[in-house]
């Protein structure tokens, strides 16, 4: 019987989430359901909503998707309450199941808090080992329930003080909300890998993953949180403070190539024009005589835009994508990941027949998705294909929250270009340089090597924060 993605085993310590709060609204639950809603591309495993209720907390939390499960009003009368927080998930941290959902809410000595976590912790095997030494129990395989057992054994006084103490002892990627029954917290790791937004909409407060969750409700952006600050809200406002001693910001460039939504705008750089840039920059750098410029849709769609723009060649649709199956990286075996291909990509064969073809895709991982469209491509008549690739080369697993395999299967980390072109059967291939990529991210100068202003791991192999797990570690090499 072939898996399907629910029955498939992950061999990966990794979770990509999008995650909400909101403080200060009468309909919490619902703002949050479309929150989550809107984030979905960060994850569609399971999702889940706590909300207050005077300081009394709800859930409903729910494998499969936010409009499945978050869709009656039954489950928001449930949700009652003025505040909430709520999270995507996409798989692999820990085992699946609804106990490995997010938000965990628990009893502390100060009350109800509630907590949910987009990232990855680099250290969380480690401390878990020590809680467990001195007598934690974990309900969960999650890293995120290390922040909660941290939180709940620090000395300090006041709940966003233990929450920066637990976090001070963490290492790796987080943005995180949280909640108590006065107010909801935000907080963004030192080097500020991963997005997290400040929303208003009237008299409420929002702090979410991405601008487009906040887009859906009517909210209105009002900042990023900053690498390394932790905000409060409640009745008074917001107040922020920051940890002591912080490191340059290094954003992870992969969310402005791949990952965010397009219309998205994460540190006041805008993901869809990003990606739009970096297709020009591939044009400059790599032009190829062709008659169209067709992309892999959709995560190829605004490079391909870019680079027809750029190249003069005329952008069309030569691929037309089915919206009814998920992302085929969703289903990890090979087999599957085959399968899922075919599902979802049909060669537009009036369009390409007989054309030298400019093919526009994201990224190649293990260069499954690029050799099967190339063939499809090729079987439908295509004339050429030229492959180009709106990312570097990926040769490095991310350990900061972005799914990846293993680098013994990132098809970058074990070939050279050319030998990638062949086993892809594309007439050639090239990748956007990492100086290009930074170009199109705004920084005019390319990469600063010495000090550069992206986390960019998976393409360069530089992680900016340690891997101390030993099994994460066993990855890198
Ligand atoms: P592959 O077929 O393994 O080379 O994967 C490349 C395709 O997967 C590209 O078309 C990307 O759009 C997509 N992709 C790249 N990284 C990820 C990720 N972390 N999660 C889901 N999809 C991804």
């Amino acid at each position: 019987m072939a898996k399907t993605a629910e029955t498939l085993d992950f061999d990966k310590l990794r979770e990509e989430c999008g995650v909400f709060a909101i403080w200060g609204a009468e309909d919490a639950a619902p703002c949050t359901a479309l929150g989550l809603h809107a984030l979905q591309h960060r994850g569609t495993e399971g999702a889940g909503i706590v909300s207050n209720q005077k300081g009394k907390f709800h859930f409903h939390k729910a494998m499969g998707k936010v409009g499945d499960n978050f869709n009656s009003a039954e489950v928001m009368e449930k949700l009652a309450g003025t505040a909430a927080i709520g999270h995507n998930r996409y798989s692999t941290a820990g085992e699946k199941g609804v106990i490995n959902i997010q938000p965990f809410s628990v009893e502390l000595e100060f009350g109800a808090f509630a907590l949910a976590h987009n990232g990855n912790l680099t250290n969380a095997q480690d401390l878990r080992k020590t809680l467990i030494n001195g007598g934690c129990i974990f309900q969960t395989t999650m890293d995120t329930e290390v922040v909660m057992h941290l939180t709940a054994h620090s000395r300090a006084m006041d709940i966003g003080d233990k929450i920066i103490d637990a976090l001070s002892q963490v290492e790796g990627a987080y943005s995180i909300v949280a909640m108590d029954a006065t107010n909801i917290y935000g907080v963004r790791d030192p080097y500020g890998i991963r997005p997290l937004v400040i929303g208003q909409l009237g008299k409420a407060y929002i702090l979410t993953s991405e601008t487009c969750a906040l887009d859906i409700i009517g909210a209105t952006y009002v900042r990023d949180v900053e690498a390394g600050e932790i905000v409060t809200i409640n009745s008074k406002g917001i107040t922020s403070r920051k940890f002591p001693r912080l490191p340059s910001k290094r954003f992870c460039v992969f969310e402005y190539v791949y990952f965010a939504r397009p219309d998205s705008t994460i540190d006041g750089r805008h993901v869809y024009s990003i990606r739009k840039a970096i297709g020009r920059e591939l044009a400059l750098e790599s032009h190829q005589a062709a008659d169209i410029v067709v992309p892999v849709p959709d995560s190829g769609i605004p490079a391909a835009i870019g680079y027809a723009a750029q190249s003069g060649l005329p952008f069309e649709m030569g691929i037309i994508r089915s919206h009814y199956i998920g992302r085929t990286f969703i289903e990890p075996t090979d087999q599957v990941r085959h399968l899922g291909v075919k599902l979802k990509h049909n060669a537009n064969t009036a369009i390409i027949k007989g054309k030298r073809i400019i093919l526009i895709d994201d990224s190649i991982v293990r260069g499954t998705t690029s050799k099967k469209i190339v063939q499809m491509l090729k079987e439908a008549g295509a004339a050429e294909v030229h492959m180009r690739i709106a990312s570097p080369p990926t040769t490095h697993s991310c350990f900061y929250g972005v799914d990846t395999p293993e680098r013994s299967k990132l098809m970058a980390a074990n070939h050279n270009v050319e030998e990638m072109r062949n086993m892809i059967g594309a007439d050639s291939l090239a990748f956007i340089s990492i100086d290009g990529l930074y170009r199109a991210s705004g920084e005019a100068k390319g990469r600063n090597n010495a000090k550069p202003q992206f986390c960019d791991a998976c393409f360069t192999g530089e992680y900016p924060v340690r891997i101390f797990d030993k099994d994460i570690e066993a990855k890198v090499a």
